[in-house]
């Protein structure tokens, strides 16, 4: 090892060393059989770019991706959900020129079906990024709708003069988006301006135009029978059509649904609906599975101010809001992902209130997604780039994989311990995360069940009952930095057999240690 190598691994060294101090968690029971099933298992997200480089060019890449396969199924990941890897000139590739291409920095067809094959036999679903909402500026259907007016591309993206009220401003107080200036954009020698939500670079694609839509019938029936995925993430899903248009933007989703079932009766849908449950709850119709972002914000509030007693009632709210749309909703949490600063990042660098969100996470309902990197305690704040940032597999000098096409700001190998490294430590958060994914991919109640929320004389305690089937857990966690001692209401004292423990928490009776940052699960 090279001295200037040693240097920079010691502050990792006295991470490790102070983390080894508390006591490991216990899993005191674990069934031998895995009973969740996808798609109500736990899901990974990646980005590609950053997660591993398999040909040392610094950008990471599909075969590197295969490479980490194994690490994923040992985590006890049911599935990936992959941002997107087509071709387009950004680095997180959210502005397609090519629906049907892999971009070259990340491999070929060939190595994505290998990859799609090499996860299948593990048992572990794909999921990618379908981004329909827009194309590219460089895709070539709006290279031709904006060269020519005639072209039948033309329509395939939103158009208004330069004198209309939308692109001037002037009907702005209706408030809606195609209203807004800031939404419509120039081209040159051009009197129309064209719909772009998110920026210039990004045209939206016109969904009343029906060719359109057929194309992304077939871009979607090309991956699911063609390239062999499982199912999609649909980007920017509220934004189909403008804000004062929802019903249209449900409407298109259940078409959308339709269609892809018709290639492919088990397809996965996933939303990214961002914006209050009962907002999203309609979208339930179209897309069975919608990102939870009401949740990942009261999980933050609740570690933010020490409070979790509302934190089950809140869960149980919004999950009567989707069953009354879809009975069979997949209610998809998560803590962060790749638009959001990183939880650990959130929670200020405190390794308890991490691990404490983690609990939260696997413990409340829904079928949690893990954020690439999450798991090893990644740091991240915007700008977006850097809630981006490379995966620390290794020591630098040992890390074989690790990308270097962006220089991290705030995962570095000062802040991070190696993932290989927190593999061999039952106190690292990636043990914390493996646990925990173990005691939900073992359990009917965490899987499956309802949550029922129990009150105690203390807020910093967020208590709820899972059940489902034969399985009955009682779940406490304490979300503040300190001691809390409860009592078991007396219509639950037939919990008494320890499930799971964290941060020394203790049972005698009815009466209940809950150490700062602890969780304990009762069964019966
Ligand atoms: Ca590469």
């Amino acid at each position: 090892m090279k001295k200037s190598n040693l240097y920079r691994l010691l502050p990792a060294i006295a991470l490790l060393a102070a983390s080894a101090c508390s006591t490991p968690e216990k899993l005191v029971t674990q069934p031998d059989e895995k009973v969740s099933q996808w798609p109500r298992g736990v899901s990974y997200e990646i980005f590609v770019q950053s997660f591993c480089d398999s040909d040392n060019d610094g950008i990471g890449d599909i075969k590197g991706m295969t490479s980490k396969l194994d690490y994923l199924d040992d985590l006890g990941i049911e599935a990936v959900w992959l941002m997107p890897m087509s071709p387009s000139p950004s680095y997180h590739k959210y502005d397609v020129t090519d629906y049907y291409g892999i971009h070259p920095d990340y491999g070929t067809m060939e190595d994505f079906k290998a990859f799609v094959d090499e996860a299948h036999s593990r048992g572990i679903k794909v999921v990618i990024d379908l981004v329909l909402n827009h194309s590219g500026k460089d895709h070539p259907w709006f290279k031709e709708a904006a060269a020519n007016p005639e072209s039948p591309y033309r329509d395939y993206y939103v158009w208004a003069h330069k004198d209309d009220p939308m692109t001037t401003g002037e009907g702005k107080t209706t408030g809606a988006d195609s209203y807004n200036t800031r939404h419509w954009h120039s081209v040159e020698g051009d009197d129309y301006k064209y719909f772009g939500y998110f920026w210039g670079g990004m045209p939206d694609l016109n969904f009343d135009n029906q060719k359109l839509r057929e194309e992304t019938y077939k871009i979607g029936r090309y991956w699911l029978q063609e390239v062999g995925v499982d199912g999609f993430r649909l980007d920017a899903a509220r934004h189909i059509f403008p804000d004062d248009r929802e019903a249209d933007n449900h409407d298109f989703w259940k078409e959308f649904k339709a269609e892809m079932q018709k290639a492919k009766p088990d397809v996965y849908l996933v939303g990214e609906v961002w914006a209050e449950a009962d907002k999203v709850a309609p979208y339930t119709k179209g897309l069975p599975a919608l990102f939870n972002f009401e949740m990942s914000w009261a999980i933050l509030r609740a570690l933010k101010n020490g409070n979790g007693d509302s934190l089950a009632t809140i869960h149980a709210q919004v999950m009567d809001l989707y069953e009354k749309q879809n009975p069979d909703f997949i209610d998809a949490t998560i803590l962060s992902n790749h638009d959001q600063n990183r939880i650990m990042s959130e929670v200020g660098n405190d390794m308890q209130k991490a691990k404490m969100a983690a609990a939260l996470l696997f413990t409340l309902p829904g079928s949690p997604y893990i954020y690439y990197g999450e798991e090893i305690g990644m740091r991240g704040k915007k700008p977006d780039e850097q809630i981006r940032e490379p995966f620390i597999w290794n020591a630098p000098h040992q890390d074989s994989c690790r990308t270097t096409w962006l220089q991290p700001q705030y995962s570095t190998d000062q802040s991070i311990i190696p993932m290989a490294m927190q593999a061999e430590d039952g106190n690292s958060i990636l043990s914390h995360y493996k646990n925990l994914i173990g005691l939900r991919n073992n359990s009917t109640a965490l899987t499956f069940g309802d949550i029922d929320p129990v009150t105690f004389d203390n807020s910093s305690v967020s208590g709820f009952v899972r059940a489902h089937e034969s399985e009955e857990l009682l779940v406490l966690h304490n979300v503040s930095g300190n001691l809390a001692t409860i009592t078991i209401p007396e219509e639950l004292q037939h919990f008494r057999k320890v499930k799971y423990q964290h941060n020394n928490s203790r049972a005698n009776g009815r009466n209940v240690q809950l150490p700062p940052y602890s969780t304990l699960i009762l069964s019966r």
